[in-house]
C-alpha cells in the first residue's frame, strides 16, 4: 500500500528546491496561464526541454495569445514549428485555438471533458493544464511519470499494455487526490521532474531522491528492470529519392516545391517531391521520373546526386537520396501533393520543409553560394 499523502508532500518539498528554471515556469505550478501551459506541454512532448525553451520563446512573441494564433495562416504556424517534428500538434494547437475563439469565447475550457473534445488535447494535455493552471485534481501521465510510477509501485508488467496503463492512470490519479489542494500542479510537475533529473531512465540516482522511502523498485533492488517494456519490433527502413527540379538552367531557375496533403505525416509541410523507392524500379532515378509523374504528371530528367539524408522517424527510418533533376514537359498538377510552385531559391526560406528537405537546403546552398553553378569544381552530371 502506497503512502501517498507522504509522497506527495515529499515530492512539492522536493519540486520546490530544486525545479529547473524554464520560460513557462515564471509563475507558480497551479497558478499558471493555461494558454502557456498548453504550448508548452504540446511543444515538450517527443522532445527535449533544451530544444523546446528557444521554439516557446519565438512562439510566445509571435502568437502570444490563443486569439493570435487562431488569427495566423496555418503555413505561419507550421514555419514557426518548422524543425520540432510531429507536426499534427502544430496543426492541432492551430484548429484548436480556432475552435476556442469561436466556441469558447477565447477561453480555454475548465472541464477536462470539453478540453479533450479540442484537437490534439488528450488526458495528458488536459490533466496538464487543469492541474498546472487551476490546481484542479486530474491525473498526468507521460513517459517520465509513467517510469517513476512503475518505480515507485515496482510493476513488474510491460508499460506498453493496456491493462498496465489503466493501472499507472489510477495511480497516478491516487497521487494527485493525495496532495494539498494547493499543491496539486506542483506535485504533477515534480513526477515529471523527478523522472527527468533524478529518477532517470538508466542508472536512477535513487539517492538524491525524495520519495527513496517509498519505492518498492528500490527496495527490491529492481529499479535498473523497471519500467518493464514489451520487445521492440524491428523498425523498418526505406530508400526514398527527391527531386529538386529545376524549370531551366540548374542553379539559376526556379525549383519546384510540392506541399503535402493536410492529412496524414508532416501534412501541410513542402518538400522537393519524389518517393519511396518500390521492388518494381529500376534504380533510384527512375523511382525518381515514376513518382513525379505520379505527383506531378510532369516529366523530368534526373541529374547529380545532391546528397544523401538518414532520419529516423517514430516508426521507420529512411535514407533519402536528394537529386538535381530538369523539367522536360507538362504543366504541374496536385495529382498526389496539395499544391505545388516554381519558387526561386532564395524563397525557400519562406515556406515551412521537414528537417530532411532544410538538409537539401543546406547542401544546395553549400554548392551554389560564391561559385557559379556546373563548375569543375562543383560538377553537375547530364540529366538522363
Ligand atoms: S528511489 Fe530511485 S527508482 Fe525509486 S523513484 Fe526514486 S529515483 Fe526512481
Amino acid at each position: 500500500m502506497m503512502n501517498w499523502p507522504e509522497i506527495a508532500e515529499a515530492l512539492a518539498l522536493w519540486h520546490d528546491q530544486q525545479q529547473r528554471s524554464l520560460p513557462w515556469r515564471s509563475a507558480p505550478a497551479g497558478q499558471r496561464d493555461p494558454y502557456t501551459v498548453w504550448i508548452s506541454e504540446i511543444m515538450a512532448q517527443q522532445t527535449r526541454v533544451e530544444t523546446v525553451v528557444d521554439y516557446f520563446q519565438r512562439w510566445m512573441q509571435r502568437f502570444p495569445t490563443i486569439e493570435a494564433l487562431a488569427g495566423a495562416d496555418q503555413q505561419e504556424v507550421l514555419k514557426q514549428w518548422e524543425g520540432l517534428g510531429y507536426y499534427a500538434r502544430a496543426r492541432n494547437l492551430h484548429r484548436a485555438a480556432q475552435v476556442v475563439m469561436a466556441e469558447h469565447g477565447g477561453v480555454l475550457p475548465v472541464e477536462a471533458a470539453r478540453l479533450r473534445q479540442l484537437p490534439g488535447i488528450g488526458d495528458y494535455t488536459a490533466g496538464a493544464i487543469l492541474s498546472l493552471a487551476y490546481n484542479q485534481p486530474e491525473p498526468i501521465l507521460d513517459g517520465n511519470v509513467k517510469r517513476v510510477l512503475s518505480r515507485l509501485a515496482d510493476i513488474d508488467q510491460p508499460i506498453d499494455q493496456p491493462a498496465t496503463l489503466r493501472r499507472l492512470w489510477r495511480l497516478a490519479r491516487e497521487v494527485v487526490e493525495a496532495a494539498a489542494p494547493d499543491q496539486v500542479g506542483t506535485v504533477n510537475e515534480a513526477l515529471m521532474e523527478l523522472g527527468a533529473l533524478v529518477c532517470v531512465p538508466a542508472n536512477p540516482r535513487c539517492m538524491l531522491c525524495p520519495v527513496s522511502d517509498h519505492c518498492q523498485a528500490f527496495a527490491q533492488g529492481t529499479q535498473n528492470q523497471r519500467p518493464v517494456t514489451s520487445p521492440k519490433k524491428q523498425t523498418p527502413h526505406y530508400d526514398v529519392a527527391a527531386g529538386v527540379i529545376w524549370q531551366g538552367e540548374i542553379g539559376a531557375s526556379p525549383v519546384l516545391i510540392a506541399q503535402r496533403p493536410q492529412e496524414g505525416m508532416l501534412g501541410g509541410l513542402w518538400e522537393f517531391p519524389g518517393g519511396k523507392l518500390e521492388p518494381e524500379d529500376a534504380d533510384l532515378p527512375a523511382c525518381l521520373r515514376r513518382e513525379i509523374l505520379e505527383e506531378l504528371g510532369i516529366e523530368i530528367a534526373v541529374g547529380a546526386q545532391i546528397t544523401t539524408v538518414q532520419h529516423a522517424y517514430t516508426h521507420f527510418r529512411i535514407t533519402l537520396y536528394a537529386f538535381h533533376a530538369q523539367h522536360l514537359r507538362g504543366e504541374p498538377q496536385a495529382l498526389g501533393c496539395a499544391d505545388w510552385r516554381w519558387i526561386t531559391l532564395d524563397e525557400l526560406d519562406t515556406y515551412p520543409f521537414p528537417v530532411t528537405d532544410r538538409k537539401i537546403i543546406q547542401a544546395l546552398r553549400h554548392a551554389f553560394s560564391g561559385r557559379a553553378p556546373n563548375t569543375p569544381s562543383n560538377p553537375v552530371a547530364k540529366p538522363t
